[in-house]
């Protein structure tokens, strides 16, 4: 059976959702209050790296993380083929690194249970990180090598889902300014500020770090605020960079353009998405540390994003607990661009009923309504 579907929210989860929907069969209509893209999803850095950014315990975000990791090599070849568009989805592989020898205990512990996990991890010793990294810092004294972890250019993955959409029948309505949900106890009603009106049986709700703006309309505690992430990039001349570089500190990415992207800063500043000057300065003092030639270099691009941060941790991503028909896909943080497809395909799945390709009991967007 096939609904009228509202996704309200045009960044990597409204958009793959809805791309993913629109696969099923489903007549989807995407609502953005600004340009699609243009916020959180946009600035991301676009790492693909659940090993490197969950090492604590194999919890069920790690698992939502690493089956969404799986889902896109076929994901992508998709996207791609439907939307005609590239956006650089590269197997680099990362190296998680650590400068002192206590750390490597902690290395070889996540090590052993990501293992158990089918993740190729294998740690490797400084002689062997200067083959694989010839410019890395000498000060780096070992790092977890992951072949499988990935990048895209996210922006362009944004724009090339936005296209995917168009081309498969969605309908995206941008520059909204405000949209109101007027009623969804049955029938669904949004209104917009410019006066337009949207009407469906299924609402997908994937506002990102605007989320908690919808918690009195559907009377649940939705603690999504917004952390904002400073990033910048550097042209890389003739330095060569094979891998994503991870550090507890920070994170450097190298695109095909021939630019590397440091990330960033997570800094509370509301929703103000400016850059400061001492965001991007702990960025540049820590940087050189891990490759001594940045100090020689200025980025030559900042930008900054909201990432939608929740209470514990976990995104929101479930139906409503007394309205079968409205759908939360909101809350993921740091991975967004990770879990798009994962999201994407559990969204498709509760719309049509059926079972969740991983489960999701711990993501309920009731569990801080009591
Ligand atoms: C600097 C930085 C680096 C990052 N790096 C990575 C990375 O390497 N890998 C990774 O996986 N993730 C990364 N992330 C996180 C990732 O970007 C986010 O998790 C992801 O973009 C969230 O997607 P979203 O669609 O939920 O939110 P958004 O992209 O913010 O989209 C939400 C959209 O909803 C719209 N909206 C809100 N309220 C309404 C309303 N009432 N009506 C209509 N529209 C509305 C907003 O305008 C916005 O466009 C990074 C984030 C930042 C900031």
């Amino acid at each position: 059976m096939t609904h009228r579907v509202i996704v309200l929210g045009g960044g990597v989860i409204g958009l793959a959702s809805a791309l993913e929907l629109s696969r099923k069969g489903h007549d989807v209509t995407v609502l953005e209050k600004v340009r699609c893209g243009g916020q959180a999803s946009g600035a991301a850095a676009g790492m693909l790296a659940p090993y490197s950014e969950i090492g604590e315990d194999p919890d069920d975000f790690f698992r939502l993380c690493l089956a969404s990791l799986r889902e896109y090599p076929v994901w992508q070849e998709e996207v791609k083929k439907i939307s005609g568009h590239d956006f650089e989805y590269t197997n680099s592989g990362s190296l998680h690194a650590v400068y002192h020898e206590a750390d490597l205990l902690a290395l070889k512990t996540r090590q052993s249970w990501q293992r158990e996990w089918g993740a190729e991890a294998e740690l490797v010793d400084a002689t062997r990180i200067k083959k694989l990294e010839p410019h890395l810092s000498d000060s780096i004294i070992g790092a977890m090598h992951y072949p499988e972890e990935s990048h895209v250019f996210a922006p362009d993955y944004v724009r090339a889902l936005e296209e995917a959409c168009r081309k498969n029948g969605v309908t995206i309505a941008e520059e909204l300014e405000a949209v109101e949900v007027h009623s969804w106890k049955e029938d669904i009603d949004l209104v917009s500020k410019n006066g337009q009106r949207f009407q469906a049986e299924r609402l997908v709700i994937a506002s990102g770090a605007w989320s908690k703006e919808l918690e009195e309309t559907f009377s649940l505690n939705l603690p999504v605020y917004p952390i904002r992430g400073q990033i910048c990039a550097y042209e890389l001349g003739d330095k060569q960079v094979n891998h994503i570089v991870y550090t507890s500190q920070g994170y450097l990415v190298p695109k095909a353009n021939g630019t590397l992207v440091n990330g960033a800063s997570e800094d509370i500043a509301g929703f103000m998405t400016d850059v400061t000057v001492s965001g991007i300065a702990r960025l540049t003092n820590w940087n050189k540390n891990i490759f001594p030639f940045l100090t020689d270099l200025k980025p030559f691009h900042t930008w900054a994003g909201l990432r939608p941060a929740t209470q514990d941790g976990y995104p929101f991503i479930g139906k409503h607990p007394n309205a079968k028909h409205i759908i939360f896909a909101t809350g993921h943080y740091r991975n967004g661009i990770l879990l798009s497809p994962i999201t994407a395909k559990i969204v498709a799945a509760l719309l049509s009923d059926e079972k969740t390709p991983v489960p999701i009991e711990t993501f309920a967007p009731n569990r801080f309504t009591y």
